[in-house]
């Protein structure tokens, strides 16, 4: 339960965005609380190694959310695991609304609710979600030990992924939609070098097959030739991007046409004292580097924001 029913500054989600965005409010001295439904870390806790993030050459997603929440938390930075169910901006101040129905208000909010894995929406996609359909290759890919798995992309996810679904099958079909990857070069060398990885460019798949017990093939269809075969797989990842989690966008906040909101150089929203950070916003790349770059951004900015409007007359707190 949060400690107070009025702060400066409320941040809903707890990934890198969101969790660097609360160690540069404590800095700025803000009263400041981080409202996480789940565990804090986000999707990044999810992901096996990250040899990118600066300063670090290799460590798991899950320890570095680890590092990020105790740093926060070293600054004294309220966690509270509470669902937000609404957003709702106002003149004086902003409010969200609570799962268990209570109110929390503040002069700024940044919303760093990330994303979500985005689906196929083919046959057998659903049915088969947990019974050899997966999003997660560090979740799942332990059942797949010496079994033939399909991945679905070629974003940085897809090749991440079936290179380490390679380690622990036994062959990995990596099916993509053009005949080129998206993913960064360096993962596109050792896709193509890894013998355990089949490639199979200008690919769709078409369909999950499965029997009482769960997945035992893919439908394949080549884009080129429109030839359609069947093959035979334990599991299939699907790695085709992801969506923003804009569900607690509220109205009157600008988006793009994918539903990323769209900010200006602070991170801050068509609403003043809103801002958006992370894989909610629009721009060039999601990276971890990114959303952590937003949160500080957002909550320098906030506190730029909050200072103003405490010294204004026009400042009314609620009863
Ligand atoms: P992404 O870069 O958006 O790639 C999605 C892939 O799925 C693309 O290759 C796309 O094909 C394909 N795709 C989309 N819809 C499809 C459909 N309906 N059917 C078949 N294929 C479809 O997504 P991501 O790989 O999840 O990466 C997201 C962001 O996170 C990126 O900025 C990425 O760089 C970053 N990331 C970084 C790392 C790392 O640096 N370690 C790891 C993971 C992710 P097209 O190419 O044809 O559009």
């Amino acid at each position: 339960m949060a400690k107070s029913s009025f702060y400066d500054l409320i941040i809903v989600g707890g990934g890198p965005g969101g969790l660097s965005a609360g160690i540069y409010a404590k800095r700025a001295a803000l009263d400041a609380v981080l409202l996480e439904k789940g565990v804090p870390g986000g999707q990044v806790a999810l992901t096996k190694g990250v040899e990118n993030y600066p300063g670090i050459l290799e460590i798991s997603g899950f320890d570095l959310c680890e590092k990020f929440v105790e740093h926060a938390k070293s600054y004294g930075l309220e966690i509270v695991q509470q669902e937000v169910v609404a957003v709702d901006p106002g003149l004086d101040f902003h409010s969200v609304r609570l799962a268990d129905g209570s109110i929390l208000n503040a002069h700024a909010i940044i919303l760093a609710a990330g994303g979500k894995a985005r689906k196929l929406n083919i046959p057998g996609e659903n049915d088969n979600f947990g019974k050899g359909v997966s999003y997660c290759a560090t979740c799942d890919g332990f059942f797949f030990r010496d079994k033939t798995v399909l991945v679905v992309g070629g974003g940085d996810t897809a090749l991440e992924d079936a290179l380490y679904l390679a380690k622990i099958t036994r062959h990995v079909y990596l099916a993509h939609r053009r005949d080129e990857f998206r993913g960064s070069r360096i993962l596109q060398q050792r896709v193509k070098a890894d013998p355990k990885i089949e490639i199979l460019f200008n690919t769709v798949i078409t369909e999950v097959k499965s029997d009482a017990q769960g997945v035992v093939g893919a439908g394949l269809k080549d884009t080129q030739s429109g030839e359609e075969r069947d093959i035979s797989v334990d599991g299939v990842f699907i790695f085709v991007g992801f969506s923003p989690n804009n569900q607690l966008v509220p109205a009157g906040v600008k988006t793009d046409a994918n539903g990323y909101v769209t900010t200006d150089h602070k991170c801050e929203t068509t609403i003043p004292g809103l801002f958006a950070v992370g894989d909610l916003r629009q721009k060039y790349a999601n990276q971890i580097v990114i959303a952590a770059a937003d949160g500080c951004v957002a909550a320098l900015a906030s506190a730029h924001y909050v200072e103003l409007k405490k010294a204004s007359a026009e400042c009314r707190l609620p009863a």
